[in-house]
């Protein structure tokens, strides 16, 4: 049931007065780092009055704290952006806003989008939508969280190894990373250029449809854009499904298989074919993903120096101010990847680590080029376990990014691939399912959801 059709058509400054609200009274999650209220207010007297209109006019949104905004900060949930007002917008909030939607504030994440819990917040973590004591996964943790308490219909993330997919999941909503292309770029703070992807979670498929269509597109500021291909669309034809057996195993919580399991016999059901598949390099995907994403994070995050923009350190000399900026902008979390990203490209390494990987992925992206001429979509998990115990995972950071396994394949790949809620296990944490398509096929991985989506 679409919950962006409630909001439209109806007062718009009433939309907003309820969206915040609601966000207020649930503090407690922490799911959003900062209010955007005076400008919501104001866009929504604008609509209301109709001088903007559009296809989500009067519908309240927010945005992963890494999307450049007026009217607020833009932090990414660093120390070093802290005090950071945007003198511009991303292109994905100006398309949204050309249609009338508001943003009425910022979500919470990991710093950077470096982590899969949003723990790694340098302003304190987000808590999961229904249990308190657990993680919203992340790094989109705020944004999931926003979306499955209701305080907004739907929210803008991104994902450059399962940010939006994994705390989708973990919250009962619905999470799209889009082939890589299909959003632009400008805008948001870059964390690796050749996976970064901007994607939306909502509460159902039609609505993430929607507000995909509208901020996918060509743009002159960000070259890997595509052409506009994002065209909602209904499936009526059966289509081919490859369940990918590696990601299967033992290894997978039993009641994250089940539930995976289930929505597989919904699909045949449905009438499609569905076979069990091997993608045999997805063993190394992890690899190949903690060696590629901190090289490009290293080179990204070069930028943060203390002088052009953020956090200056008191320093008498330049390579102080440089360095102690950084020594106090950055979270462990960042730190850790911008030394093993330095490390990897280093003369003496580059070709043993950052090289080797990048041929694996070559070698990866073949193997799934080769599966996708006979199937038309491929199933996974999002992620090994429901949503965990918050503080679990932080003193072992192998443990967390053990829990990107299922979805960084499809980043490294380009692929797209949605997040769709699936289940529940027996303490009635929800659990997703992951579909990945061939390039462009956006539109049809929402659509399969779809078909099936009442059921869940
Ligand atoms: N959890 C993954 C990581 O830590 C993905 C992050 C993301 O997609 N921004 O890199």
């Amino acid at each position: 049931m679409s919950k962006i059709s409630n909001f439209v058509g109806v007062s718009a400054r009433k939309n907003v007065e309820a969206a915040i609200a609601k966000a207020h009274a649930n503090e407690s999650f922490h799911a959003l780092l900062s209010l955007t209220e005076t400008r919501a207010l104001e866009r929504a007297d604008a609509v209301d009055r109709g001088e903007i209109s559009g296809k989500l006019a009067g519908v309240p949104f927010v945005a992963k704290d890494n999307f450049l905004t007026l009217g607020g900060t833009t932090t990414a949930a660093s120390k070093f952006l802290e005090n950071f007002a945007a003198p511009l917008q991303a292109t994905a909030i100006e398309k949204l806003e050309a249609e009338g939607a508001i943003c009425i504030g910022k979500a919470n994440l990991d710093a950077f989008a470096h982590g899969g819990s949003t723990e790694n917040s340098a302003f304190g973590p987000t808590k999961h939508a229904f249990d308190q004591e657990r993680v919203a996964g992340g790094s989109s943790g705020g944004s999931a969280v926003a979306v499955a308490l209701g305080i907004v219909p739907f929210a803008l993330g991104t994902d450059t190894g399962g940010s939006i997919r994994q705390p989708a999941s973990f919250n009962g909503v619905v999470g799209v990373k889009p082939t890589y292309g299909t959003v632009s770029r400008y805008g948001v703070v870059a964390m690796a250029s050749s996976t970064d992807t901007i994607g939306v979670l909502a509460s159902c498929t039609d609505d993430a449809a929607l507000v995909m269509s509208i901020i996918s597109g060509k743009d002159t500021k960000d070259m890997t854009t595509l052409p506009d291909f994002f065209v909602p669309t209904k499936l009526d034809e059966k289509k081919s499904i490859g369940v990918i057996k590696e990601a299967m195993t033992d290894d997978v919580d039993p009641e994250v298989r089940r539930v995976t399991n289930e929505y597989v016999e919904k699909l045949r059901t449905d009438g499609h074919e569905v076979e069990e598949v091997s993608l045999s390099l997805l063993k190394y995907a992890l690899a190949i993903y903690y060696i590629v994403v901190p090289a490009e994070i290293s080179s990204n995050l070069g930028r943060y120096d203390g002088i052009r923009y953020g956090k200056r350190a008191e320093a008498n000399r330049l390579r102080e101010v440089y360095g102690s900026s950084r020594d106090q902008g950055f979270m462990t979390e960042n730190k850790r990847r911008i030394m093993i990203g330095s490390y990897v490209l280093s003369s003496g390494f580059f070709d043993a680590y950052y090289l080797q990987a990048q041929k694996v992925r070559t070698l990866l992206i073949n193997e799934f080029n080769a599966l996708l001429t006979t199937f038309d979509v491929l199933i996974t998990p999002v992620a090994p376990t429901p949503a965990f115990i918050l503080g679990e995972n932080t003193n072992d950071p192998i443990k967390m990014y053990l829990s990107d396994v299922m979805t960084v394949p499809a980043s490294l790949a380009g692929l797209p691939a949605i997040s769709v809620p699936a289940g529940k296990n027996e303490q009635g944490l929800p659990i997703g399912v992951q579909l990945i398509g061939k390039r462009r096929d956006d539109a049809l991985l929402l659509a399969l959801a779809k078909r099936i989506e009442e059921e869940v």
